[in-house]
């Protein structure tokens, strides 16, 4: 059985690919310092499957604790999840965001080729994109970043590029997320930020439950179809199931490639509101305000060389994702924010 290391297995999209890791016979180590998750998330992935596995409570930048991971168990590959990932966080506090999501990758991958484990797939993100050169967007468009949290991922493929240059034995396979959103359907796994979401499901999902009065629109004069902004919503377990393949597929072949992970098909906020009310049965005001600085008009994914190359494409509807969005949040404790 291939072990699989899965560094911040314990957030958002880690623990929804842990779990479907696990359903396809890998075994599988976490490791998070639960920065932003909860250890009973951990539990609940072995509640979902049925099954056991290793988890290393720490950070991915501290070198002793990885050599202690890969000298105690004998890895195949990383799936490296493990960083933070708030755009506007990432502005007020730049240094912070270029030393957990470099420092943390660096030291993954010194670990890893010190223990001769050359197989990695790594979280991206469609932020690379910037404001897109053409859509739907795909992997050959230009890259460019207008925030600091952008910028780490664009950095990071850039070390992943060269290091597959230095030594053509790597396989890395490079996932660009476009908007992640649901959760699974045990509502044990999802996402439940702290305080204030600064996404839209996680903060409508707030406004449904009353710990918000309503949601805040962030412009409706966009060149779109209602004039508010338009994003590729992908379910987090298809996003998961991206994962799996990925892992498949790189367990086989050499190199180094880029995949978009999206639905190809874009939503805009008002679609998403209306879709939100009528799958779960309930109201949410909402207010028209600014746009929000550095926010883009349209994007939205060609995911066909995903479907190519890995064999993968998203099944699940909006519908699903908000449907599922919402079951997970009433397993959760809500106070007003
Ligand atoms: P998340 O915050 O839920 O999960 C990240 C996990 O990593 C958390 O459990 C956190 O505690 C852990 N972590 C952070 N820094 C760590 C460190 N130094 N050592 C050990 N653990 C650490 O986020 P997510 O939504 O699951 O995102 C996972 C990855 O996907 C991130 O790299 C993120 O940038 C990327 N991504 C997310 C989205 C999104 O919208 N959710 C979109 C594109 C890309
Ligand atoms: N949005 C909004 N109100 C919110 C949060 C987001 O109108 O409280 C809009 C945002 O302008 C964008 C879309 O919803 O058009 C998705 O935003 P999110 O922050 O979830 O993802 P992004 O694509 O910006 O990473």
């Amino acid at each position: 059985m291939k072990k699989i290391l899965v560094t911040g297995g314990a957030g958002y999209i880690g623990s929804h690919t842990a779990v479907e890791l696990l359903n396809a016979g890998y075994e599988i180590i976490i490791v998070d310092n639960f920065y932003n998750s909860k250890p009973e998330t951990i539990e609940n992935i072995k509640k979902i499957t049925n099954k056991d596995f290793l988890f290393y409570e720490g950070d991915v930048c501290d070198k002793k604790l990885l050599r202690k991971i890969f000298s105690e168990n004998e890895i195949d590959a990383a799936i490296h999840f493990a960083g933070f990932k708030a755009v506007g966080e990432s502005v007020a506090k730049p240094l912070m965001y270029y030393r957990n999501n470099i420092d943390s990758t660096l030291t993954l991958l010194e670990t890893m080729q010190e223990f001769n484990c050359q197989k990695l797939v790594f979280s991206s993100s469609a932020t690379v994109y910037g404001d897109p050169e053409r859509l739907p967007i795909d992997e050959k468009c230009r890259l460019s970043v207008t925030n600091p949290y952008g910028a780490t991922k664009l950095y990071i493929e850039g070390i992943l590029k060269d290091l597959y240059i230095s030594d053509n034995e790597w396989s890395i396979a490079i996932l660009r997320y476009f908007n992640p959103v649901g959760a699974h359907e045990s509502r044990l796994i999802g996402e439940d930020p702290n305080g204030i979401p600064n996404n839209l499901v996680p903060y409508i999902v707030k406004v449904a439950n009353k710990e918000l009065p309503y949601l805040n629109i962030f412009g409706n004069d966009y060149n779109t179809k209602d004039g508010t902004g338009v994003r590729d919503y992908i379910h987090v377990v298809d996003l998961a199931k991206g994962h799996l393949n990925s892992l498949n597929y790189i367990l086989d072949h050499k190199g180094i490639d880029y995949y978009n992970l999206g639905t190809g098909k874009g939503y805009s906020v008002l679609e998403l509101v209306k879709t939100f009310e009528k799958v779960n049965n309930v109201t949410i005001p909402y207010k028209i305000v600014d746009r929000r600085p550095g926010d883009i008009a349209v994007c939205y994914a060609n995911p066909s060389y995903a479907k190519e190359k890995l064999n993968w494409e998203a099944k699940l509807g909006l519908e699903s994702m908000l449907k599922s969005s919402y079951n997970f949040s009433k397993n959760t404790n809500h106070k007003k924010l």
